[in-house]
């Protein structure tokens, strides 16, 4: 029976979180097992869309959504997209529809991991923090071994490792194919303080009233900045074109001088340079963005083991869903063993066919829109007719999507292609990632852009 079923989850993102709380509240008995030693102070800014959203909105009554609402970005407040010297070109509210807001989160990363981990924690989720696992076992009892020896084993491992998963490795035989997508980003997040109240090009970002979310995009660059608490915090990423290849870490020291580089290259208006000025140098983190393709499996040879989240489509920000994904991830590898009634393998080969195509469209998409962002022409017609196509993509079918009924809509279906060992690959059999694509900008299963006029 599903109840009984010991999950091993690795990694407490939000992608691990996720699945640990979907499961407990399902009456499993998952254990996450995490190398940071606490809730991670890193991270700037994260945005959960209401795909994402409407699932962390079901716990405990509403009250994990309205803590992180707290803590977050006011959401009654607009979102700007200007050109790089200033020039406003659209603008749209935070929150598209009322029927999103409270299935819509942004704010400090590290605030709002530690609300969602003392959730998993408050319904009585095994943590083990502060342990590396070191080696997956798979087999009919998988399992794994962490770096102090503990050996832990169980009925369905979950890995939810992120980028830079071992997993993928172990458990999937896969090559760590990293490349570097050519770009970095500059990250910062800080408390505005009394002096940069003094400033008058930080005026609008010390706004006491109004919380501002605002992008500047350049040939090769995009900048955007946050303001929450109503002009107490703020965060700033800019990205730009670079070739080297550190690996990949949140807390790689940048340079200021660097990013003071790119305001300068990118033509970028004033204030930008000085809220660049403005930030501590010890906060600013230089992230090489590494690029993985879509992998062709999630599940290991023996059908009890999987990878979530980043580990399995590892999302480039740019497509504003690496959190939203990982989060539908958890909630429907959580339905599927549920419903599997402890048949793991089924649970997990269903799983991976409701989640492929649909996670590989919108991974996909974040190169798609950083190349929109970054190649602009500002004199042409296509700008003037359709200003929004500078917007952060919310396409209706990612956005309006509802993981848990898709999962009530297509378990019953999938598992018996799976018991009747229905012919086909993956990509046959896996749910299309078909929606009403009704906003005009949109990407194809490949992530090309559709031209506007094309129907599809
Ligand atoms: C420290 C950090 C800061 C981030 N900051 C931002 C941000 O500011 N903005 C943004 O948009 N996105 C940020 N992200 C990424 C974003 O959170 C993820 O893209 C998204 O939430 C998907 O989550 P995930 O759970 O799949 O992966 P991740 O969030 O990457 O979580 C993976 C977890 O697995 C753990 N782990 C990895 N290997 C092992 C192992 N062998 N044993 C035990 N544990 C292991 C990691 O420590 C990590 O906590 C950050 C991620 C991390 C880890």
């Amino acid at each position: 029976m599903a109840k009984d079923l010991r999950v091993i989850i690795v990694g407490a993102g939000f992608g691990g979180l996720c699945a640990a709380i979907e499961c407990k509240t399902r009456g499993m008995n998952p254990i996450i097992i995490e190398t940071y030693p606490t809730s991670s102070k890193y991270g700037d800014i994260i945005d959960f869309f209401p795909n994402g959203g409407r699932i962390i909105e079901a716990w405990d009554n509403g009250n994990v959504g309205r803590e992180l609402m707290r803590t977050g970005i006011n959401k009654g407040d607009k979102f700007q997209y200007f050109k790089y010297d200033g020039t406003l070109i659209y603008e749209e509210p935070w929150v598209l529809k009322p029927h999103h807001y409270w299935k819509q989160y942004a704010g400090h990363r590290g605030n709002m991991h530690y609300i969602v981990k003392s959730y998993a924690e408050r319904l009585g989720v095994e943590l083990l923090f502060g342990e590396s696992v070191n080696q997956y076992v798979d087999g009919e009892r998988p399992g794994v071994i962490t770096e102090s020896g503990k050996k832990i084993f169980g009925d369905v491992v979950v890995a939810a490792d992120g980028p830079r998963s071992k997993a993928r490795q172990q458990l999937l035989g896969l090559a760590d194919k990293k490349v570097n997508s050519g770009y970095a980003i500059f990250r910062a997040y800080f408390k505005i303080t009394d002096a940069h109240r003094k400033n008058p090009y930080l005026a609008e970002f010390c706004d006491p009233n109004v919380d501002h979310t605002k992008m500047w995009t350049a040939k090769d660059y995009h900048m955007i900045i946050y303001t929450w608490n109503k002009g107490q915090d703020i965060g700033w990423v800019i990205t730009h074109k670079d070739t080297e290849d550190i690996g990949e870490s949140w807390s790689f020291p940048g340079k200021l001088e660097d990013a003071i580089a790119c305001i300068h290259e990118g033509k970028f208006e004033r204030k930008l340079l000085e809220v660049v000025k403005a930030t501590p140098p010890e906060v600013l983190v230089d992230y090489k963005l590494v690029w993985r393709d879509p992998i062709p499996t999630w599940l290991s040879p023996s059908g009890r083991s999987v990878v979530i989240g980043d580990a399995a489509h590892c999302h480039l920000p740019t497509s504003a869903q690496g959190g939203s994904q990982a989060l539908e991830d958890g909630v429907v590898l959580a339905m599927c063993l549920d419903k599997a009634k402890g048949d793991v393998p089924l649970a997990l080969k269903v799983f991976e066919r409701i989640r492929f195509h649909r996670s590989h469209v919108t991974h996909m998409s974040s190169i798609s829109m950083r190349d929109t962002y970054h190649n602009v022409d500002w004199d042409g017609d296509d700008l003037k007719k359709h200003p929004e196509m500078m917007n952060l993509p919310r396409f209706n079918w990612v956005i309006e999507h509802d993981a848990v009924a898709n999962v009530e809509k297509h378990f019953d279906r999938i598992a018996n292609d799976v018991r009747t060992n229905r012919p086909g690959t993956l990509e046959e059999l896996a749910v299309p990632a078909e929606g009403d694509y009704s906003l005009e900008m949109r990407v194809d299963p490949t992530g090309n852009v559709i031209p506007r006029d094309v129907k599809l």
